[in-house]
């Protein structure tokens, strides 16, 4: 059956792919609205904007999805801009990681896109790395976006321009559902009240609580501690990709450090003096100078992770449910080709190599066992 374009979409969850379903879906015409629950609580608030398939050492159709939308973020970034009026705080500036060995270094899974880096041009890329860091991979390709206080702002603008309507502190409590198909949503407004709205067409954008509206789904928090530091203005120029912790240098000199890798800690609200020791421990390791910065702000928040840490994305279990959640570690990264390939989808209209790309990350793929 042919998509019915003209059918309103209800977006469930205000966060990073809420935003960016929304910006797309309403530049394609339609008519969107978002319900959020909690706009703070959003990892797109929380993230260090990270823009890093390589760096991260992805590999396989993660890593192609990444690259993917790696190439697709300059188009998609001016696109906001243009709708918003705001800039995104894009740089470009590339990823170091560094190792204690060449050894390590060239087993890395992504090595072969990376320049090869000695203790020299470590020193070089990187003035003042600790002293524990023999060789290194300059991945020139991979950059940052300033999410938490630009690009976060920029979707919720352009989509106020292009007529998304926004109903925050609104909970989706359930989805209703008649012979295989979305029916419509319950949910409880901010003043505490009950309500019933209508509609066969959804893309569910939940995150880390995705799981709590569809427990089929293998979607589940895993939290992460950040802070940032006041460097001095050109301190560091590229970012820095450590094993557990990595340095993010803004334009203006605020460096945002992240970030823990809490499974256990479910959603337990809040910073920890463990977590925080552990940042603590990896600024000293690998920039020892930037233990001397002060701390300006410290913050936590939940990736919404899978067994595969590959996000869910295309037709769900209901007829006119659609998924873009589950990006794990990787959302600020894959939030532009996500809203081209579900909006695609949504309107039947992709390519083949999209649909391919599609089909990589069906959540079918966790039932096959
Ligand atoms: C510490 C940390 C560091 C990160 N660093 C990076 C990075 O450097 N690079 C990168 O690419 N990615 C990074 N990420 C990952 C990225 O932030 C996430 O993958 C991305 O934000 C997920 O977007 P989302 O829209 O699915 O979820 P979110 O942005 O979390 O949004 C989900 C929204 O849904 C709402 N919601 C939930 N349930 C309901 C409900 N029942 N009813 C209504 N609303 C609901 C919530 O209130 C929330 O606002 C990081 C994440 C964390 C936590």
């Amino acid at each position: 059956m042919a998509p019915d374009t003209r059918e309103p979409v209800r977006i469930l969850g205000g966060g990073l792919m809420g935003l960016a379903l929304a910006h797309q879906l309403a530049r394609q015409g339609r008519t969107v609205e978002v319900l959020s629950r909690r706009r703070s609580e959003a990892a797109g608030f929380v993230a260090a904007g990270m823009l890093a398939p390589h760096a991260e050492g992805l590999s396989g159709d993660l890593l192609a999805l990444g690259q993917a939308s790696l190439a697709r973020i300059p188009d998609w970034v001016a696109q906001i801009e243009a709708d918003s009026g705001l800039r995104c705080g894009l740089r470009p500036c590339g990823i170091v990681v560094p190792f204690a060995t060449a050894a390590e270094r060239d087993v890395y899974p992504t090595a072969a896109w990376g320049d090869a880096l000695d203790r020299t041009g470590l020193e070089r890329e990187l003035p003042g790395i600790g002293p524990g860091w023999q060789a290194g991979l300059l991945f020139r390709q991979d950059g940052q976006i300033d999410n938490r206080r630009r690009l976060m702002r920029a979707l919720e603008r352009a989509c106020v321009n292009l007529g998304v309507r926004f109903q925050e502190g609104v909970e989706v409590l359930e989805l209703l559902a008649a012979d295989g198909a979305l029916q419509g949503v319950r949910v409880r407004n901010a003043e505490g009240d009950l309500h019933t709205l209508a509609g066969g067409s959804a893309v569910l954008c939940s995150g880390a609580w995705s799981a709590q509206l569809l427990p089929q789904l293998p979607i589940f928090p895993v939290k992460g501690q950040m802070l940032s530091l006041q460097a001095p203005r050109d301190a560091l120029q590229r970012v820095i990709f450590g094993p557990g912790t990595y340095l993010v240098p803004r334009e203006d000199g605020l460096v945002v450090v992240g970030a823990t890798s809490e499974r256990e800690a479910g959603f337990t609200e809040g910073l920890t003096p463990f977590g925080q020791r552990q940042l603590q421990a990896g600024i000293a390791a690998l920039l020892p100078e930037a233990s001397q910065w002060p701390p300006m702000e410290r913050w936590w928040g939940f990736r919404p992770c899978t067994p595969d840490e590959g996000p869910l994305l295309g037709a769900g279990p209901l007829q006119g449910l659609w998924l873009a959640c589950g990006h794990h570690r990787n959302g600020v990264l894959l939030a532009a080709i996500t809203a081209d390939l579900v909006s695609g989808a949504m309107a039947g209209q992709l390519s083949a190599v999209a649909s391919q790309q599609l089909a990589a990350f069906h959540w079918h793929r966790f039932q096959r066992t």
